[in-house]
């Protein structure tokens, strides 16, 4: 089966709903579809079967596959990727959709690094990935990575915590596989996925081999559990536009015994390739990150230009910096990106996003959005904190109030539609959540310097300086 429908994935998710263990605001889930809200989160996931244009002929396997799962072997094809996530993006209304992006994230750098392992200890790890990769890719599916443990006590490394189990650990070896415990945090679209890649979070050490460990397992496997954060940006939000449609939601999962045959360890003890690892994917990962986030901006950017019409303010100097300052965060984002795909790096014969431009376009973003948040506020005005409710605003007797004092230099009813838009993006709970996604998805900013400044050649400029000194 290759490029499934929109009805194919949601007729499998319905089948897997029944082994699945998945829980919301303290209620066993029996069903997405049937779930008020959760059922949006699963038609988001449903798009990216909808998504127009979106196989290509792999002459590997012989058969049109994903796009996402192109291997990028040159600049050519990274630029593509970058151009497939930013028109997914912007296909879903501006809210990244996560699957396939993250998945074949992950099974690139798994690639890679199985390659060098394979090579360096004798293992054969690369067949199993390369078995895995063609399984997920011909049967189109659908996936999430469980990277990031829960990590307890941060000042203290994954052997010398109180518990044992705060980051994902090898528990028991079996003939036929491993058994593992313990719980990964912020699992996007985990228990709409079908599949789950679990990756190391961090590099380890001798002592800690039970923690190096990278494996997948179908999302419905026993002992696996999702609990899901509260949708607050849509729940109790009637005025919401995106999210209504649009958005992904985060799991904490828990691991209670979970049973993975070898087939689908993909680095078990090898402490020594955990870091390079984590550290490639989150490679990959940012380099997606910053393509989701170019086209994110265009809502920033399309609300805050038309409200500045809206207002009669748009020829003011002040809005013009506000919108420039929108601007240049979307197309540092996007340059970040382009640079990144050209000046790739090249390694088992896969094009990697250039580290430094990645981080790069990565940092600015975490360090900025908060300020394109701003600029909409400016240029939007107070009323997007105290808009009278959705019931108000279609309420028959109060409704020609609004539409009269609710007016700018747009009609009341063309300037509420704006200002709604507006509120969700910049006064809500959504945009509280996507503060936060924009600091810490794809690693925090630390994680970032540290990859940045690892890779950066600073021998250069002191030799220049040097130079200049003698
Ligand atoms: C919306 C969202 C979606 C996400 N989706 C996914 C996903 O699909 N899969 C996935 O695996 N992860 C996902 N993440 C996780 C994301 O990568 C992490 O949030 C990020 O790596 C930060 O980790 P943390 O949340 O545990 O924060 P923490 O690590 O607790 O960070 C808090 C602070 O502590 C600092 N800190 C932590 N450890 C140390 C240390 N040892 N020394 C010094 N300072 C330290 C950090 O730099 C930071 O300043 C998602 C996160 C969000 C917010």
């Amino acid at each position: 089966m290759v490029l499934r429908k929109m009805e194919e994935y949601l007729n499998s998710l319905r089948e897997n709903d029944k082994h699945k263990e998945v829980y919301y605001r303290g209620k066993k889930i029996r069903s997405f579809l049937e779930h008020p809200t959760l059922n949006i989160a699963a038609k988001h996931t449903a798009k990216l079967f909808e998504f127009p244009d979106r196989g290509y002929y792999d002459e590997t396997m012989n058969e049109e596959i994903s796009k996402y799962f192109k291997v990028p072997r040159n600049s050519d094809d990274l630029l593509n990727r970058h151009t497939l996530i930013y028109n997914n993006t912007v296909f879903c209304k501006g809210v990244f959709n996560i699957s396939q992006a993250i998945g074949s994230d992950a099974l690139f750098s798994l690639m890679i690094v199985s390659k060098i392992v394979d090579r360096k200890l004798n293992t054969n790890y690369y067949e199993k990935v390369q078995n895995y990769y063609k399984y997920v890719a011909k049967n189109d599916l659908a996936l999430a990575v469980a990277q990031t443990d829960v990590k307890g006590d941060r000042s203290k490394r994954p052997s010398e915590q109180d518990d044992p189990y705060l980051y994902l650990k090898v528990s028991e070896v079996k003939k036929d596989g491993i058994v593992v415990n313990g719980a990964k945090a912020h699992t996007t679209q985990s228990a709409v996925a079908e599949e789950l890649i679990v990756l190391p979070t961090r590099a380890m050490k001798e002592g800690e081999e039970l923690y190096s460990v990278a494996f997948s397992i179908p999302t419905n496997t026993k002992g696996l559990k999702f609990i899901i954060r509260p949708i607050e940006e849509l729940e109790g939000n009637t005025s919401s536009i995106i999210s209504k449609e649009d958005y992904e939601f985060e799991t904490l999962t828990i691991f209670e015994n979970v049973f993975v045959p070898w087939e689908r360890v993909f680095l078990f003890k090898e402490y020594n390739f955990s870091g390079y690892l984590a550290n490639l994917f989150a490679t990959f990962h940012r380099f997606t990150a910053i393509s989701y986030r170019s086209a994110l901006t265009d809502l920033y950017l399309g609300t805050t230009s038309l409200l500045a019409k809206a207002n009669g303010i748009e020829n003011e100097k002040h809005v013009r910096d506000d919108i420039l300052n929108i601007i240049l965060y979307k197309e540092i984002m996007r340059m970040s990106a382009i640079v990144s795909a050209l000046k790739n790096n090249y390694q088992e014969n896969i094009a990697i996003p250039n580290p430094i431009y990645t981080n790069i376009g990565k940092l600015y973003s975490n360090e900025n959005f908060i300020k394109v948040v701003a600029s909409l506020i400016d240029v939007a005005g107070g009323i997007i904190a105290t808009l009278p409710s959705e019931e108000d605003l279609n309420n028959d007797e109060l409704k020609a109030y609004m539409e009269k004092f609710l007016k700018g230099k747009y009609s009341g009813k063309e300037r509420i539609k704006l200002l709604k838009l507006a509120k969700e993006l910049a006064s809500s709970s959504f945009t509280g959540y996507l503060l936060t996604l924009m600091l810490h998805a794809e690693g925090s900013m630390e994680a970032s310097k540290i990859g940045l400044i690892r890779e950066y050649n600073l021998k250069d400029v002191e030799t220049f300086v040097e130079n200049i000194l003698k």
